[in-house]
């Protein structure tokens, strides 16, 4: 379909049909998997042609390849984005998004407590060649704006944050980049384009882990950065090309199934963890929840007017600290023992001695990531079944 006609249509026939067209070999319905590293020319002068950019067509699966095109016109139509870039996975997208846009001198603001790897790669790598960051609660403001320097490139967060669930305003955050001039990137991961749609309240770029709910079902690592204009992804589109972040045609496949069911997913994953957010703050062992669609949740005024749902994913602390969260991890049996999250099936996990390790003790604390926070992504299952499990392993508690 033109972007024109898929424009005026709702997420649930853009979901279905965005980037989706009968292959013009054969008429298969289904996309074709190109699973192929280059792509013949008719003549030395065709290829010399492409290399060149005078002629359009296919090099070099690195570089660009119809199976992976095809996902990325899909995520872009769904986050209203003027294009996207497919990666090989989620770190991929974002050391991506570091390495073109940031130089030696350069400085990045970013919130404190997100995806673990986000921050060290930035604090322990990129610090080797000279790019600085300061981390702070970006749901205040008034901090973001204090942080930002003369140097200061790019404003980076992530909303539902990962693992407090704590959210950034971030039509906001976009008012100040647009008054300082800096670019803002939302990891937009945990809400998927379902539920929030960064680039629509001002953002640049909005990046997925697709490993997560785009791809739905624990099967496939992949990443993707989205453009809110083409200028942006032409500064990224050579180094990444050129590191080789760049997503596999049978990634590329895998993930373009399994987006098809991704409102479906989100949804019911959505109604599933209000049910369980309710049991679990009404629970005598627990000592508090966070979760965006809880009256409770220090932002809930936020999430209705950023998101058009809580999403799925939920922490909470026992008032046994750590010592208790490590029982209920041993005694839950509908829910998994790992981490990662938005698959189909719900996954629990302890992010202090499991995600976030890697940040240390103080950069957690300062983070608001307790040793006791423990993190559910709540998938599709019946909700009844989810919260007789999750009660009866609180129950042995008491
Ligand atoms: C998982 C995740 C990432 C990293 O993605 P990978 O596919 O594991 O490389 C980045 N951000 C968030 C919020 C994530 O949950």
């Amino acid at each position: 379909m033109k972007k024109e006609e898929l424009a005026r249509l709702g997420l649930d026939s853009l979901t279905v049909h965005a980037g989706e067209s009968p292959d013009p070999a054969f008429g298969a319905v289904a996309p074709p998997l190109y699973q192929t590293s280059t792509f013949a020319f008719d003549s030395p002068d065709q290829g010399a042609a492409r290399f060149k950019g005078e002629e359009e067509g296919y090099i070099y699966t690195r570089l660009a390849n119809p199976t992976i095109d095809r996902l990325e016109e899909k995520i872009a139509a769904l986050e209203g984005g003027a294009g996207a870039l497919a990666c090989s996975t989620g770190m991929g997208a974002i050391a991506t998004l570091y390495f073109s846009l940031l130089s030696a001198g350069d400085h990045v603001v970013a919130t404190s407590s997100l995806y673990g790897p986000s921050r060290t790669l930035l604090e322990k790598q990129f610090s080797r060649f000279g790019v600085k960051s300061t981390w702070v609660d970006t749901a205040d403001l008034e901090l973001v704006q204090n942080s930002i320097l003369p140097e200061t490139k790019l404003l980076y967060i992530e909303t539902p944050a990962n693992p407090t669930i704590r959210l950034t305003d971030i039509a906001a955050c976009a008012e100040i980049c647009r008054e300082k001039g800096l670019l803002l990137a939302v990891d937009n991961t945990f809400a998927s384009p379902i539920l929030q749609k960064p680039l629509e309240l001002g953002a640049d770029i909005s990046l997925h882990s697709v490993t997560k709910f785009i791809n739905g079902h624990t099967d496939v690592v992949g990443g993707i950065l989205v453009f809110k204009d083409l200028e942006i992804l032409r500064r990224v589109e050579k180094p990444w090309q050129m590191v080789g972040a760049t997503m596999d045609p049978h990634q590329a496949w895998l993930v373009l199934r399994g987006a098809k069911t991704l409102k479906m997913r989100v949804e019911k994953a959505q109604a599933n963890a209000m049910e369980a957010a309710r049991m679990l703050e009404a629970h005598p062992e627990v000592e508090w929840v966070r979760y965006p669609g809880l009256e409770s949740h220090p932002q809930h005024e936020l999430a209705l007017r950023q998101m058009k749902g809580p999403g799925s994913l939920i922490s909470f602390e026992l008032k046994g600290g750590l010592a208790e969260g490590k029982q209920v991890l041993e005694r839950v049996k509908l829910c998994t023992l790992a981490v990662s999250l938005g698959g189909i099936e719900t996954l629990i996990q302890h992010p202090a001695s499991m995600t976030h390790a890697g940040m240390g003790a103080e950069a957690r604390a300062q983070a608001g990531i307790t040793d006791g926070l423990i993190r559910l992504s709540v998938g599709c299952e019946d909700a009844a079944d989810l919260v007789a499990d999750l009660k009866q392993a609180l129950d042995s508690l008491t």
